[in-house]
């Protein structure tokens, strides 16, 4: 039974009093106001509630409410009793990213802008393709990189999205979409993943084990912080990789992407090499084809050499232009004469159109802005 009144009355079994995250986690924050139980892992949700005193099967129970049948209150999880609801909702609750706004755009593709506890929002972008469902989700309020081409950077980081935020994305369509489910996921929405690694890492290993999407089916995408790269298989394995190269030169990455300077395309494609991948994955490279400034002949030249005897495959993507921004995208026949000089070298190279543009879901449209419409729909 959970004993009633205040969370400071809580008594912590001395087995448990060694983990010392599980105090700071858990129990200090218990006195100053209630856990969201979606912050919780696995292991943890079974200690919290043993601690109150309830059996194994609850944390099964809870569990099972949450990550399959979205439970976005205790109130909504029935197998409780009244009573058990009541108590365990005087110190804990299940936290909810707000469903603000959902466009559809003409091609299918689907925008969900997400408000958080703070009032600040994010947005994720879900796209049909046969029989995959794809959801490209944020990894942070913004983005401190500052790619020039890129709207989800303009307003530099507001803050990084903790793990259960990032999962939540998922967990808030599947409740939407239901009874279909997200099949795949792509952190391409905002923010920059492996500069908010550890709250990236934890909701990678929660969406596999509590989504059950698996690793080959998700794809983290970066700017390219070298170093990072090569400490996530340690803490990721086997999901896969894109890496947003959108330069052969430093020079003109540098200026497009300023995190360049830091990290330059030899030390980033030198990570990419170590990247450990299974048989048949590869490594994929987004190009953003931007006219004028990255779009030359001379560039995929460039871009044969530098990625040779890399296992891997190019996605180019023709600028999304964005209000303010004097970049522009290259013509349709640049774009082709420019996948021909990589196909003619063996190379994969695809050209994405971006989807749901009117609906502003595009690559680098991202924005998560509102104007008062979480007031509306609190
Ligand atoms: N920060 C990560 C993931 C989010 S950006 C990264 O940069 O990889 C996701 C993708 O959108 C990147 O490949 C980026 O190059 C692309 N992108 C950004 N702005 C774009 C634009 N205006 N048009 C087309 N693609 C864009
Ligand atoms: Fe950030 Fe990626 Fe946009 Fe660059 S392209 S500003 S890294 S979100």
């Amino acid at each position: 039974m959970i004993p009633r009144g205040l969370p400071g009355n809580f008594s912590v079994p001395d087995v448990l009093k060694s983990s010392k995250q599980l105090i700071t986690g858990i129990f200090v924050k218990t006195m100053q106001k209630k856990i969201n139980l979606k912050s919780l892992s696995r292991g943890q949700i079974s200690v919290f509630l043993e601690t109150q005193g309830l059996p194994k099967y609850r944390a099964d129970q809870l569990l099972n409410w949450i990550y399959e049948r979205y439970a976005s209150s205790l109130e909504e999880i029935t197998e409780f009793s009244k009573d058990l609801r009541t108590s365990l909702g005087e110190i804990a609750y299940i936290g909810n990213l707000a469903v603000v706004k959902r466009q559809r755009s003409s091609d299918g593709t689907e925008k969900f802008l997400f408000g958080l506890e703070d009032r600040q929002a994010v947005e994720s972008v879900l796209i049909p393709d046969k029989d995959r469902l794809t959801l490209c989700i944020s990894s942070q309020v913004g983005c401190a990189m500052g790619c020039s081409f890129c709207l989800t950077g303009k307003s530099g980081l507001i803050r990084n999205l903790r793990a259960w935020e990032i999962l939540d994305q998922i967990l808030s369509v599947n409740r939407l979409i239901k009874p279909k489910k997200i099949t795949n996921i792509v952190l391409m929405g905002m923010g920059e993943p492996l500069a908010n690694f550890e709250e990236v890492v934890d909701a990678l290993k929660r969406i596999i084990s509590f989504t059950g999407i698996s690793k080959r089916k998700i794809t983290l995408s970066t700017a390219g912080l070298a170093p990072k790269i090569l400490e996530l298989p340690k803490m990721a394995p086997d999901i896969n990789l894109a890496i947003s190269l959108n330069a052969t030169t430093d020079t003109v990455r540098d200026r497009i992407m300023p995190i360049n300077r830091k990290y330059p395309i030899r030390s980033l494609i030198d990570a990419c090499r170590r990247y450990p991948l299974k048989p048949r994955r590869m490594i994929t490279f987004e190009y953003v084809l931007i006219s004028g400034i990255n779009d030359s002949a001379e560039d995929a030249r460039r871009l044969v050499r530098l990625l040779k005897g890399l296992r891997c495959k190019v996605n180019l993507i023709p600028l999304n232009p964005h209000e303010g921004s004097a970049l522009q995208r290259p013509s349709d026949v640049s774009v082709l004469a420019f996948q021909r000089v990589l196909t003619d070298n063996n190379m994969t190279a695809l050209i994405r159109e971006s989807k749901g543009q009117d609906i502003l879901a595009a690559c680098g449209q991202l924005r998560g802005v509102y104007a008062g419409e979480l007031e509306k729909n609190r």
